[in-house]
């Protein structure tokens, strides 16, 4: 602890999903210290993120002033190797001249070549206003639904599934109802890494009795926790799942009831489940049919029983025939509406649910009103003032594909970097250079930034005031606690200029009144104002009443389908995109790590973070380095169809052989250069947990 703070200013966290709720102490007009406050997602309890992860606010790397590209200096897709090293062709503008530059680009394409020529990336990280003005000027500024943020990097897949099958893309629990469950099932996620404070208290639950089922080809902390250990064939998860239904079918263990007063088409799993014996999935899932049947037996006979899942599941050609096994499994035996039970994806971001929730995706409007929903159009135009689209238009890697044909050729990116975290970054990165004008709105000269025209310095989460909703559906309040460097501005204000200068006459002064307007477009958001945010610091969605408490388990009478039931949608078995081969022997899987968030924008300028990992790791498990004759430390290069990288070697025994762990944080050994961008064909989402690699000595 630092000397006395001046004062503290209550707010949540900015990375994860998690929402913990944060007290920044200020000295100087500086954050001195972060603690943990009593949130109802944490507790007082912060991971090592949310108590060390803030030093980018002041890293001398921030954005002070707008840049715009120099005559004449070229978009070169190696620049996004070294962004610092691309700052000299840049030049410093006035905001006028960079405002004026930004939306004139933009004004020309619209005007020239139409509106979908050109495309927004919103931004995860930022308020649930930001996101929801961004798609709103996407939308009626551009003139086009090319609006899309990371969600669909993360739990797209999971989200189509969920809409498909039970009629909301949300939890259906927060992850704390896992305290009063039987049976936990954690499947596809790492929580100890990416979501530390929920698995503290999973761990609180199986301290207390809960029987843990962790579930996944790699190993993680919380096994040492679990009754059940379930390390499955990296890809096969339909074959474990499936293998549990039938189980469940079979062997009578389905809650009869609650199939027939809350379910429709149990005929259609029942028959389709018939082929899938554990017997026979146990070779492709590579788990004993004993311990499938097992596993299965103690999720259906408990009285009360959660899964949790994450980008394991999602982030695959079959994220969402994933996601209908685990919604099956819920509706088999009536574990969804009851304190104890639930469905709960682990959302990414810490605004992924609210940047979704506030229509930052291209096929729906706030709320998930499809975009052809002429009904809800017709609403929305009423209460915008504007004609809108109902063509659902690109998602993330749709856009990236349509930008290298020539067919967008303008982009306004607003606190992403996808020149890192989209997949195959070689022709990603090629189509970014390739764009007549691209607008980057962004703390730092990132990778993606380094090929834009023009640069606009934003503000970080701890500098303004705004809403997020959390991974439990908690809509939260931040506070600005101390104020952006230099010239930067706040978001809202950007984007409200850019609107003007699109033709727009919007006047937001306050992200209140932004919400006010979002509380008015969106009945997710009923009963819940900024004034009561305010005072409350959370409430979650929905909200029955002005002074009720928000339903933490919902769909315990009905499910917000047409006719109130849930659907059941079987899935059947697929291979990956990309099988190994002699050629690639290996399968690469990526992900985040506890240190370090996402692109590591920020936490590689948070000095203890970048102490704790400052560098680029390939992890293998033991009995591969030794095959290889490769020591833990010893440079690797990791080649797949689409790149290569180069990076250091790390043992890890949680590993099974054949399979090879890269964080994608670090941009000079960029995971996704590696990845494959074959799409899930429902939730759109990229296979970045399996494609086929190649493991050299360097
Ligand atoms: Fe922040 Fe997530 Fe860590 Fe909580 S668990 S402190 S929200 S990163």
């Amino acid at each position: 602890r630092g000397p006395a703070a001046e004062r503290e200013v209550a707010s949540v966290c900015p990375y994860c999903g998690v929402g913990c709720q944060v007290g920044f102490r200020v000295r100087d007009g500086s954050i001195e210290e972060v603690v943990g406050l009593d949130g109802p997602s944490n507790q007082g309890r912060l991971c090592v993120k949310g108590r060390f992860g803030f030093g980018y606010l002041t890293h001398p790397d921030r954005l002070r002033q707008p840049l715009i590209r120099r005559d004449g200096a070229a978009k070169d897709p190696s620049d996004c190797r070294d962004p610092r090293g691309a700052l000299a062709k840049f030049r410093e503008a006035s905001w006028e001249e960079a405002l004026d530059r930004a939306a004139e680009g933009l004004r020309r394409i619209r005007d020239g070549h139409g509106p979908d020529a050109l495309a927004g990336f919103g931004s995860a990280k930022g308020s649930n206003e930001e996101a929801y003005l961004f798609q709103k000027l996407v939308r009626t500024g551009f003139g086009t639904n090319n609006v899309d943020h990371c969600t669909r990097l993360c739990h797209a897949a999971s989200v189509a599934a969920l809409l498909e099958g039970i009629g909301s893309g949300a939890v259906t629990a927060p992850f704390t109802a896992a305290l009063e469950a039987e049976v936990i099932i954690v499947i596809g996620a790492r929580p100890t890494e990416n979501h530390p404070v929920a698995a503290t208290f999973l761990k609180e639950a199986a301290s207390r009795g809960a029987q843990l089922v962790t579930m996944d080809p790699r190993g993680s902390e919380l096994d040492r926790h679990a009754t059940e250990v379930v390390r499955f064939a990296a890809g096969r998860d339909v074959a474990v799942l499936n293998a549990m239904l039938h189980t469940i079918v079979t062997e009578e263990l389905c809650d009869r009831q609650y199939i027939a007063a809350h379910t429709e088409d149990f005929g259609l799993i029942r028959d389709h489940v018939a082929a899938y014996a554990p017997e026979a999935m146990a070779p492709i899932a590579g788990v004993p049919a004993e311990q499938l049947r097992r596993v299965a037996r103690l999720y259906a006979r408990a009285r009360t029983a959660m899964i949790l899942w994450g980008m394991g599941i999602s982030q695959s050609t079959h994220g969402t025939d994933n996601t209908r096994c685990l919604i099956a499994l819920a509706l088999l035996c009536g574990q969804v509406g009851r304190p104890g039970t639930g469905l709960h994806p682990l959302r990414g971001q810490n605004n992924v649910q609210g940047a979704s929730d506030a229509g930052l995706i291209p096929m729906m409007f706030p709320d998930y009103h499809r975009t052809g929903d002429d009904l809800f159009r017709a609403r929305l135009e009423t209460l915008w003032g504007a004609a809108l689209r109902p063509e659902p238009d690109l998602t993330v890697v749709e856009i990236m594909h349509a930008m290298t044909r020539g067919q967008v050729r303008g982009m306004y990116i607003m606190g992403e970097n996808p020149a890192m975290s989209d997949p195959d970054l070689a022709h990603a990165r090629a189509g970014f250079a390739r764009l007549e004008h691209l607008v980057v709105q962004d703390l730092f000269l990132t990778e993606t930034a380094a090929l834009a025209d023009v640069v606009l310095p934003a503000s970080a989460w701890p500098e303004k005031d705004g809403t997020v909703t959390n991974t439990n559906r908690q809509v939260q309040i931040g506070r600005a606690a101390v104020t952006p460097p230099g010239a930067a501005r706040q978001d809202l204000a950007i984007i409200t200029e850019m609107a003007r200068r699109l033709g727009l006459a919007w006047s937001y002064a306050h992200p209140r009144e932004v919400f006010a307007e979002m509380a008015a477009a969106m009945p997710s958001l009923a009963n819940i104002t900024w004034e009561r945010l305010q005072r409350e610091g959370s409430v979650t969605y929905p909200s029955p009443a002005p002074d009720a408490p928000g339903e933490a388990i919902v769909f315990g009478d009905r499910f917000p389908t047409s006719t109130g039931r849930a659907r059941f949608v079987p899935a059947g078995l697929s291979d990956p995109a990309e099988m190994p081969d002699e050629g690639f022997p290996f399968v690469l899987t990526t992900g985040r790590q506890l240190e370090h968030w996402h692109t590591g924008t920020m936490t590689r300028r948070a000095e203890p973070l970048d102490m704790l990992e400052p560098g680029p790791t390939a992890s293998l498990c033991p009995a591969d380095l030794e095959r290889l004759g490769i020591a833990a430390g010893d440079r690797l290069r990791l080649v797949t169809r689409r790149g290569a990288i180069e990076l250091s070697a790390r043992v890890d025994p949680m590993l099974p052989p054949g399979l090879v762990f890269v964080s994608f944080a670090f941009a000079e050994a960029a995971a996704n250069l590696l990845t494959n961008p074959q799409l899930d064909p429902w939730g759109k989402i990229p296979e970045f947990k399996f494609c086929a690699v190649r493991v050299e000595r360097a």
